[in-house]
């Protein structure tokens, strides 16, 4: 090991264990070596290179979904729409119009965005394979996870099964940045293909990734193959998919995902604001977290998701910005603050309220990424990945402050135990 480098900081949250006053933690080849207090750490590591931050610092973020490579759609996330099938339109129209775009500059843009606000690990839906990879290129955490959408049986049996595999295989991955598979959600892809690709990324020992109940039309959809989301969807694809045919499952989306295969503790939902209390059920049974992500549910014209709900239900859960198609910034804290005032307002206020919430916002995410081993704490032997906030720091009332200041406060984050971005303010 090179000289280990120490970073102290008034207030250190481990998220492992609590706030730990006058707190350092060292960092040896990348990894954390040491966690405590100052003196402790300082006394283990003498000869050790020192880095003082004023703030509070915590692990690195985790942003459980998100679309890096629309990091350029500003002028569609920065304003509301009436609802999700208007933003849906508007979205369509603006990816049509930008083809051709280079879409790896696009997310790498995103990373560095992302960066600035203490992210430093990325649930990435891919939708264009130029920008497969650029987790790896930025040397940040997270699963990439390819998109399919819009695919039926001859599709995926002509073509679509190859060049998926193919991607998979293929892809540039490290022990911190992995590929997985998004089958977009479970109206957008046919019946049969939802399956098959479930099972092709199982064989191929991949994670999964699925957008579940984000629209309030997506229930009559899987229920009875009718409502706004059924006709847009049989007008951009031609035809009626095969659940539609028949006039639907007779299942809500939680039941029909899981019909399909696509729960378990090897796949996390974006969304999850429709899925109800039996839906929640199924989806804490089958080990799968939710990626809450309020804002972006409020830009899209729904509802914000029942986070009392999933609190009080111990539900798992993790917390997502989506994309700059559907939301102002990447900063994982102002999602974080919302889901503070939702809770409340549902009813939620129980004392762990903050831990809880910057649990979802750190270990939550990495857990529902399948890298709770790696990154999501700080921990012995995990990636030295950290952000430190400029918030009051006292120490009884740190986490809260985390919580509902952090948004915007970010001055800087380490990846890997290198300073990667450091807010003038603390020069
Ligand atoms: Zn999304």
């Amino acid at each position: 090991m090179r000289n280990a480098s120490v970073h102290t900081a008034p207030v250190v949250v481990p998220i492992a264990g609590p706030p730990i006053a006058d707190g350092a933690v060292a960092v040896g080849d990348g990894l954390l070596v040491a966690v405590g207090t100052r003196d402790e750490v300082l006394a283990a590591h003498p000869a050790a290179e020192v880095t003082e931050w004023e703030g509070v610092m915590t692990p690195g973020l985790v942003n459980a979904h998100t679309h890096l490579q629309y990091t350029s759609f500003v002028e569609v996330g920065s304003v509301t729409h009436p609802t999700y099938v208007k933003w849906s339109e508007r979205f369509v129209d603006e990816y049509e119009n930008r083809r051709g775009e280079d879409w790896r500059a696009t997310a790498r843009q995103g990373v560095e965005e992302a960066i600035r606000s203490g992210t430093t690990c990325f649930a990435d839906i891919v939708t264009d394979i130029e920008a497969l990879g650029v987790l790896v290129d930025e040397g940040v955490a997270g699963v990439s996870y390819f998109e399919i959408i819009g695919v039926d049986r001859p599709a995926w049996e002509s073509r679509v099964e190859q060049r998926v595999t193919e991607a998979l295989t293929s892809a540039p991955r490290t022990t911190y940045s992995r590929i997985g598979l998004s089958p977009h959600a479970p109206y957008s892809i046919d019946e049969p293909v939802l399956k098959e690709a479930a099972a092709l990324a199982r064989r191929l020992g991949v994670r999964l990734h699925v957008h579940l109940a984000e629209s309030d039309t997506e229930d009559s959809y899987y229920r009875t193959g009718t409502g706004d989301l059924a006709d847009r969807v049989t007008l951009r694809v031609g035809r009626p998919w095969s659940i539609l045919a028949r006039g639907g499952t007779g299942m809500g989306a939680a039941e029909f995902a899981e019909s399909c295969g696509l729960l378990g503790p090897d796949s996390h939902m974006a969304h999850g604001v429709y899925l109800g209390r039996h839906g929640r059920h199924l989806l804490t049974a089958a080990g799968t977290y939710v990626a809450l992500c309020p804002r972006s549910n409020l830009v899209v014209g729904i509802d914000p998701p029942p986070v009392a709900d999933f609190l009080a239900e111990n539900a798992p859960f993790a917390v997502g910005t989506d994309s700059l198609g559907s939301n102002s910034s990447l900063d994982v804290m102002a999602d974080v603050a919302l889901l503070r005032r939702l809770a409340i307002d549902g009813g939620y206020d129980g004392p762990d309220l903050d831990r809880r919430l910057l649990e979802a916002a750190t270990m939550g995410g990495a857990t529902a990424l399948g890298l709770e081993a790696e990154v999501g704490t700080l921990e012995v032997g995990k990636r030295a990945d950290l952000a430190i906030f400029d918030v009051d720091p006292s120490l009884d009332r740190v986490e809260r402050s985390l919580v509902e200041d952090g948004a915007g406060q970010c001055v800087g984050t380490i990846v890997g135990g290198e300073v990667r971005w450091q807010s003038r303010r603390f020069d």
